[in-house]
């Protein structure tokens, strides 16, 4: 049984506290990087399915005050990209089938960077790109009508949408248990692409920009993504928001089949048709502003008319009404949300300082997502008419803001948050000295 979250002990937050407790394995030194707006704090790459509340996390490293984002920027501006670009001329070379049958699959939303990738690939470099994409939560009216302008760019497309009841399930129990809702979709999102390449034997796969470039442990000289990534032997241990494989059968009566989408694949289904999973990035120097550029002018993409809740920003990540909460959530855990995200790309491609930068998260960071919140918390809510078992599961199974605010306060670390003057305030900022 779900209980009805409990209100924290504020003392665990009080101004003076000498050593505040620390969760998620995060560093208990709160350090910025002087170049761009990132922390040590952020959460770099795992692989979700092993992802339970106590994992420790694996964070951004800082050294010398400069993160992994930051150096890998300056290996991108040392790099020779003609012989970059000779060498993806190679590749396709390689795999382009004459007959104009599908030879790659690039994975997407609609955005600008999938349109960018897809779209040099085809008419650049002559390749027969099948487009890929997991449909997010709640489309956005804008979102759906860019991806609609992708397709019409002239790409063939297979839209994934997962079952509406199992992925709202699934979702719900990533924000309770994990405090990230994003959990399933990334899951899906991520098993997908492979998923399609195993089925219709395309061996080649372009992402666009590098993890690298994020401060992940992948090595930016590296073009390939690992395989292990996809997949797994072993699915005894897998969690999906924070609840064993077993545990949604048993109590929350899913089924195999709803639970298959969102698992790693098995090493064998891809042994056959020997995938190749590349990054677009490493050939080619990424640049998301001009991605956004290139997207409008070529196919119509269009900003969202209104800026991203808690960020300046109108054109990445645009497309699903659940965005605003994946980051306030990132925001509450780890103190970084989507302004930090924001200005430190854009801080680190050259289009704002780092004083600007600053500016824009004291005046944006952390902002409460109002606009779509009722119809995400209707999301979130299992009833008992449409979930007759799983709604049993839950003390209270709709999702309201005075829930939503309790489990908010459930997720605060204590050496990141502090309650002081009737109100919650970041212990240490990226403006502090
Ligand atoms: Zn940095």
């Amino acid at each position: 049984m779900i209980k009805y979250p409990k209100k924290i002990n504020k003392a665990d937050y009080s101004e003076n506290i000498k050593n505040p407790k620390t969760f998620y394995g995060l560093n208990p030194k709160i350090e910025f990087c002087s170049k761009c707006t990132y922390s040590n704090q952020k959460p770099t790459t795992e692989k979700e399915y092993n992802h339970k509340i106590n994992t420790k996390k694996s964070t951004l490293t800082i050294e010398n005050n400069v993160c992994r984002a930051c150096k890998v920027l300056k290996e991108k501006k040392n790099t020779d990209w003609s012989k970059r670009k000779k060498l993806l001329k190679k590749i396709c070379n390689k795999y382009r089938n004459k007959d104009g049958t599908y030879d790659c699959i690039v994975p997407g939303s609609g955005g600008k960077d999938s349109f960018y990738a897809s779209y040099i690939l085809k008419y650049e470099f002559g390749m027969n790109p099948l487009t890929v994409t997991w449909a997010p939560h709640i489309y956005t009216s804008w979102g759906w009508k860019n991806f609609n302008s992708w397709i019409h760019s002239g790409f063939d497309n297979y839209l994934f949408t997962p079952n509406g009841r199992t992925h709202r399930l699934l979702s719900r129990l990533s924000l309770e248990n994990l405090f990230h809702p994003f959990q399933p979709f990334i899951m899906g999102q991520y098993y997908f692409p492979a998923r399609i390449a195993a089925k219709f034997k395309i061996p080649l796969v372009f992402y666009g920009d590098t993890n690298a470039e994020f401060g992940h442990k992948e090595d930016f000289s590296n073009p390939q993504r690992n395989l292990h990534f996809f997949t797994t032997n072993n699915t005894s241990n897998i969690h999906i928001g924070g609840t064993s494989l077993k545990d949604l059968k048993k109590n929350f009566k899913l089924k195999q089949k709803d639970l298959d989408p969102y698992l790693p694949l098995k090493p064998k289904e891809l042994k056959n048709i020997n995938l190749n999973i590349q990054y677009l990035g490493f050939y080619i120097p990424w640049h998301p502003q001009e991605c956004y550029y290139f997207a409008s002018e070529n196919g119509n993409f269009s900003a969202a008319p209104e800026r991203n809740a808690g960020t300046h920003q109108k054109y990445t990540g645009i497309d699903d009404k659940l965005d605003d909460f994946h980051y306030y959530t990132t925001f509450i855990k780890f103190g970084i949300g989507r302004s930090t995200y924001d200005t430190s790309v854009e801080i680190r491609n050259g289009e704002i300082d780092r004083n600007e930068g600053i500016s824009l998260i004291k005046k944006y960071e952390g902002e409460f997502p109002n606009r779509f919140s009722q119809e995400v918390f209707n999301y979130f809510s299992i009833n008992k008419k449409e979930f007759p078992q799983a709604y049993k599961q839950f003390e209270k199974a709709e999702m309201d803001i005075d829930y939503f605010n309790l489990l908010t306060d459930k997720f605060r670390s204590p050496h990141i948050w502090k309650y002081t003057k009737n109100s919650w305030k970041l212990r240490r900022k990226v403006w502090d000295k």
